[in-house]
């Protein structure tokens, strides 16, 4: 299996239209982050940066070209090793109506309380401890998460989600700058030797990423280091 070690993430050629479009969402992309790499993906609004995460966890499969994990294609991992694989923070954030231990323990079943806990502070969620502390409930007909408490729960289920391969979407959306810088940090530490693939559309921190791949129009138009780009 691929728990626990570093895995290598290679998109080939791909390219896929949702169903009943005419249009083609991702056209011929290729992107390959080896064993540990770290790689923001920037690009603007609607130009297909969720739709290829989406495919890297197999929400769908592509007409043509293949995606791959330490060289095997996606198509022959079973469910559950894929889920293993990778920890996923999709541009939004679900929120489920439990504890908020539950809502944590959904990433890691075997999270004991103190490690629960070390996340929340981690993320800058600790004051959700303060009435109930674990066992606040959450989602409906519990406390309501403001956006930006939202995506750091999610940054707290991939923190505790043990998995080598990281795909972030928009993780640090809607948080100040100075708590975005605080929490990609907090990610690039986590992931030292995870491989991480972030989405993002702002330009802030690129410089801590190994390299940076630019996406237009459902294609990858520029790959490199910040300073090279
Ligand atoms: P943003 O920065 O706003 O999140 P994005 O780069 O993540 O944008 P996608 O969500 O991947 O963009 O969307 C790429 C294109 O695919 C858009 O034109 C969008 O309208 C289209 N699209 C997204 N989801 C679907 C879907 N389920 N069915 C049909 N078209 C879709
Ligand atoms: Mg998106």
């Amino acid at each position: 299996g691929t728990h626990g070690e570093s895995v290598s993430l290679s998109v080939e050629n791909m390219t896929f239209s949702y169903p009943e479009q005419p249009v083609a969402a991702l056209r011929d992309i290729s992107l390959t982050l080896t064993p540990g790499e770290k790689v923001a993906l920037l690009g603007r609004t609607g130009c297909g940066k969720s739709t290829l995460m989406q495919l890297i966890t197999r929400a769908w499969d592509p007409q043509q070209g293949r995606i791959m994990l330490n060289g095997v294609p996606l198509t022959q991992f079973d469910e559950a090793t894929l889920r293993a694989s990778m920890s996923v923070v999709g541009q939004r954030v679900h929120v489920f109506s439990a504890t908020l231990r539950d809502n944590l323990r959904i990433a890691d079943d075997a999270a004991d309380d103190y490690a629960l806990t070390r996340v929340l502070q981690q993320v800058g969620l600790e004051k959700l401890l303060n009435d109930a502390g674990l066992n606040a409930w959450l989602g409906e007909g519990g406390r309501p998460l403001s956006g930006g408490e939202q995506r750091r729960l999610g940054i707290a289920r991939a923190l505790l989600h043990r998995a080598p391969l990281l795909l972030l979407d928009e993780p640090t959306e809607g948080l100040d700058a100075d708590t975005e810088q605080q929490i990609l940090r907090l990610i690039l530490e986590h992931c030292h030797d995870k491989t991480l693939l972030l989405i993002t559309h702002r330009l802030h921190g690129l410089s801590l990423f190994d390299r940076i791949a630019v996406m237009d129009d459902g294609k990858i138009i520029e790959q490199g280091t910040h300073d090279a780009l």
